[in-house]
C-alpha cells in the first residue's frame, strides 16, 4: 500500500513564491509513490496570496479571515486533513522539494522525521545563526540526545502525537520546537535527516533575534519538558554562593560577614531545588 501524507503549507503573505512553490510540490510529489493531499491555509494574508492560491488546481486551500500566526495555521491544517501523517513545508522557497523523497523513506521506524538545516553553507541568515545553535544546544542538554534542528519548518509526523498533546502547541512561532521537544523527552522515535535550506523569497514575518520570544521559548522548554535539569543546577550555583561567603571569611581574604547572606541563599537554593522538583512531578503526570 503507498504511504499516505497530508501535506500542510501555512500561509501569510507569499504572493510571490505561491506560485512558485505551490507548484513545483506538485509536480515533484506527484511523480513518487505516495497517496497525498496538499492543504494550504491562508493565515489571513493583507496580499493577494488567496487569489494566487485559486488559481492553483488540485489543492485544498482553508482561509483564516484573520492573521493568526504559523502555529494556528498548522493546526487549522492537520485539523482539516484526512491523513494519519502530516508533512509541513514553509511557502517561501526555503525548503527543498527536493529532500522530501529521503524524508519520506523514513517513515517506516520513525514517528518524526526532520529535515535538518545542518549543512555547511546554509542560508540561515547570520544574525539568527547564533540563537538557533545555542537553542540547538540547550534542546540537546534538556533531552539528552543531539538535537541538530530544533525548529526545522521541514518535516513529516504522526498526527496522533500532536492531537495527544493538543494544548501545549502554541498559535505562533514555536510549533515545531515544541513537537521536536515532546518527540526527543517523550520516547517517540526521531530522525534528523541532512537537507539543503535556500534564502527566503520575500519577508520574514518574525524579527530575526526577537529576544524576549527566544527567553519565552527557553523557559517553555525547560518548564514544560525537563524542569529540573535546569532548577537543579540552578540551586546548586545558589547552594555554592552560600559557601563562598563564609569561606572567604575564614580564608581572611574579606573582613566581614554577614549570616544573613548565608541563611537567605540557603533558603533560596532549597526553595529553587524544590520547585524544580515539583515542576518535574507536573510535567511527568501529563
Ligand atoms: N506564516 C503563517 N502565519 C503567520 C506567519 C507566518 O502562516 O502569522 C507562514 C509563512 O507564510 C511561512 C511559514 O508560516 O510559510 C513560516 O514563516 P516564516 O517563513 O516567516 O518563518 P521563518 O521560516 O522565517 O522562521
Ligand atoms: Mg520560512
Amino acid at each position: 500500500m503507498n504511504k499516505q501524507i497530508s501535506i500542510i503549507v501555512p500561509i501569510y503573505n507569499e504572493e510571490e513564491s505561491i506560485k512558485n512553490v505551490i507548484p513545483k510540490l506538485i509536480k515533484f510529489i506527484s511523480g513518487i509513490n505516495i497517496d497525498y493531499e496538499i492543504i494550504t491555509v491562508n493565515d489571513g494574508s493583507k496580499d493577494n496570496s488567496l487569489a494566487e492560491l485559486k488559481k492553483i488546481e488540485g489543492i485544498k486551500i482553508i482561509d483564516h479571515k484573520k492573521n493568526r500566526g504559523y502555529g494556528a495555521s498548522l493546526k487549522t491544517g492537520i485539523k482539516n486533513s484526512k491523513y494519519d501523517w502530516i508533512m509541513i513545508i514553509d511557502a517561501d522557497e526555503t525548503y527543498p522539494v527536493e529532500a522530501i523523497p529521503e524524508l519520506v523513506k523514513n517513515m517506516d521506524g520513525y514517528d518524526l522525521i526532520v529535515g535538518s538545516r545542518e549543512k555547511r553553507g546554509n542560508a540561515i541568515p547570520l544574525e539568527r545563526r547564533h540563537a538557533k545553535q545555542f537553542l540547538n544546544r540547550f534542546a540537546s542538554y534538556l533531552a539528552g540526545k543531539n538535537i541538530p534542528d530544533l525548529n526545522s519548518g521541514l518535516r513529516i509526523f504522526r498526527k496522533d502525537i500532536v492531537f495527544k498533546y493538543w494544548p501545549l502547541f502554541p498559535q505562533r512561532f514555536s510549533f515545531t520546537s515544541t513537537l521536536t521537544m515532546i518527540c526527543a523527552t517523550r520516547g517517540y522515535e526521531t530522525i534528523f535527516v541532512p537537507i539543503d535550506y535556500h534564502k527566503r523569497a520575500g519577508k520574514s514575518s518574525i524579527k530575526a533575534v526577537d529576544f524576549f520570544n527566544f527567553l519565552k521559548l527557553i523557559c517553555k522548554l525547560s518548564l514544560f519538558f525537563k524542569p529540573l535539569k535546569v532548577f537543579a543546577p540552578l540551586s546548586l550555583l545558589f547552594l555554592m554562593l552560600a559557601i563562598i561567603a563564609p569561606t572567604l571569611y575564614v580564608a581572611g581574604v574579606v573582613n566581614r560577614f554577614y549570616d544573613t547572606t548565608f541563611v537567605v541563599l540557603v533558603a533560596v537554593a532549597i526553595q529553587t531545588f524544590f520547585f524544580g522538583l515539583l515542576a518535574e512531578i507536573i510535567v511527568h503526570n501529563k
